[in-house]
């Protein structure tokens, strides 16, 4: 049996959680969860100017909203960097890596002879072979002895193999003067402590991989699996920024996407499965690989996402999306529903939930239930009940009175009244939608009837007719 997947998520604390950075924790999240393994997420906040604990907060929100929850602690680079250190020393003790004396000036003046003679400018430091019996005692950096003949392959998933010149390598800095380990030693020796088997990331991180690979080779720890995903683009094929839209995970929460939605249209953002569009978490887990990522950069398309959180809104289930617009409304820190509002939306759930897009527009059918009385119509719908209406529904209302409430009687009794009155159902509609919900456009009188009951609605309709 090969060994349990462990993929990770090693998000940079300085911003809120990106689409792309979504998209990259997402499809770690599918792989690990589709085959049984583990997801872990490591903040990557080595850049002490640019980390911040809202960031990290910001980040976890957007994942906690997205339902990628991760196994075990969270791992903070950071803290790991007497680790980082010791590898280095590791690697200087075992002669792989050296200690470079050589100061900014004197690389400074390295390059530019080498310019100077149409050389190539990679840095070969003087120290790389000196006795370490000759070090002095001066401030130093840590180099790692990089391969400088043969090459570098990258077997990646996705890109294929990516061959690299090793003589286009130079010899890494591991330690800085400091003591402090860069960013490259850290992922190498972290992911490796982690016991990460696949890195799915960025292409912006493929550059990195051949030189990540020296120190898993110099190390002789096993090389993961590398899945470099194409970047995310805009309509228009540039590069996905600001002028397209939000970029923020979290900002397509507060616009009231569904989150199985988003995570439906974000799987398929560089990942294909067949000509398969709509497909729920768990045919994502188990149709979800590495296989199916594609190599070009995907388009960003907001009709697609809005179409897909539509799908997933109407087919939840009801209680599991009352409480997804509860969580929506405290993002939003707009009230939460009460416990009356939240009884009659639990009923209303069947006829609001079709055809809405988002959380938004759900609520937006579901007004005549979520309001009370007295119901202010508004401007169209007052135009609805003018004396006429008035007279009408005054007739009506009596009639409902002694009906049985369920849908057949209430189309009976309705059809038979219009027919009375000489007139059809239709142009009672507009009369009975402002009475019940004091609105112009709402969901079929007879639903609003039945999720009001008898005496809800016979009450408005009496307000209406006597208003
Ligand atoms: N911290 C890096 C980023 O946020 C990711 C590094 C990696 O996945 O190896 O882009």
């Amino acid at each position: 049996m090969s060994a349990p997947v462990v993929t990770r998520f090693a998000p940079s604390p300085t911003g809120f959680l990106h689409i792309g950075g979504a998209r990259t924790a997402l499809f770690n999240w599918l792989y690990a969860r589709g085959r049984g393994g583990r997801f872990l997420l490591r903040i990557e906040d080595t850049d002490r100017t640019r980390s911040t604990p809202q960031a990290t907060a910001a980040i976890l929100r957007g994942m906690a909203w997205l339902g990628l929850d991760h196994d075990g602690e969270i791992v903070s680079q950071f803290e790991n960097a007497p680790r980082h250190a010791a590898v280095a020393a590791q690697l200087l003790a075992a002669g792989k890596a050296y200690k470079c004396f050589a100061t900014p000036e004197e690389i400074a003046r390295f390059r530019e002879a080498a310019r100077a003679e149409g050389r190539n400018t990679l840095y070969r430091s003087p120290w790389r072979d000196a006795d370490p019996a000759t070090y002095p005692n001066k401030p130093h950096v840590i180099r790692i002895k990089a391969p400088q003949t043969g090459e570098t392959v990258i077997r990646d998933r996705v890109q294929g193999d990516v061959v690299i010149r090793n003589d286009q390598l130079d010899d890494m800095v591991l330690l800085r003067s400091d003591g402090t380990p860069v960013y490259m030693l850290a992922v190498v020796v972290d992911d490796h402590d982690m016991g990460v088997t696949h890195v799915i990331r960025g292409d912006d991180h493929l550059n990195n991989a051949a030189r990540q690979m020296m120190i898993y080779e110099a190390m002789g720890w096993e090389v993961p699996v590398w899945a470099h995903i194409p970047l995310i683009h805009g309509p228009d094929g540039k590069k996905l920024s600001k002028r397209h839209g939000a970029l923020g995970a979290q900002e397509y929460q507060l616009m009231g996407y569904s989150a199985a939605g988003m995570r439906n249209y974000l799987a398929r953002l560089g990942w294909s499965h067949g000509d398969d569009e709509f497909f729920t978490d768990t045919q994502a887990r188990d149709w979800f690989d590495l296989d199916g990522i594609g190599k070009s950069p995907a388009r960003f398309d907001l009709k697609k996402l809005e179409n897909l959180s539509g799908q997933h809104i109407a087919q939840a289930d009801d209680a599991a999306l009352q409480q997804e617009i509860t969580a929506f409304l405290a993002a939003k820190g707009a009230s939460p529903l009460t416990a009356s509002q939240l009884h009659t939306l639990g009923k209303a759930m069947y006829c609001v939930k079709e055809r809405a897009k988002t959380l938004p527009e759900l609520l937006d059918k579901a007004h005549f239930a979520l309001t009370s009385r007295p119901i202010e119509p508004e401007e169209k719908a007052a135009k609805a009940l003018d004396d006429v209406s008035r007279g009408i529904l005054r007739e009506l209302t009596p009639q409902l009175q002694n009906a049985s409430w369920n849908r057949e009687d209430l189309e009976a009794t309705l059809n038979a009244f219009a027919l009375s009155k000489d007139t059809k159902f239709g142009k009672l509609a507009g009369p009975l939608r402002a009475a019940l919900a004091g609105r112009a456009v709402t969901p079929s009188v007879f639903d609003m009837m039945l999720v009001l009951g008898q005496d809800e609605t016979h009450a408005r309709l009496t307000d209406a007719a006597d208003g």
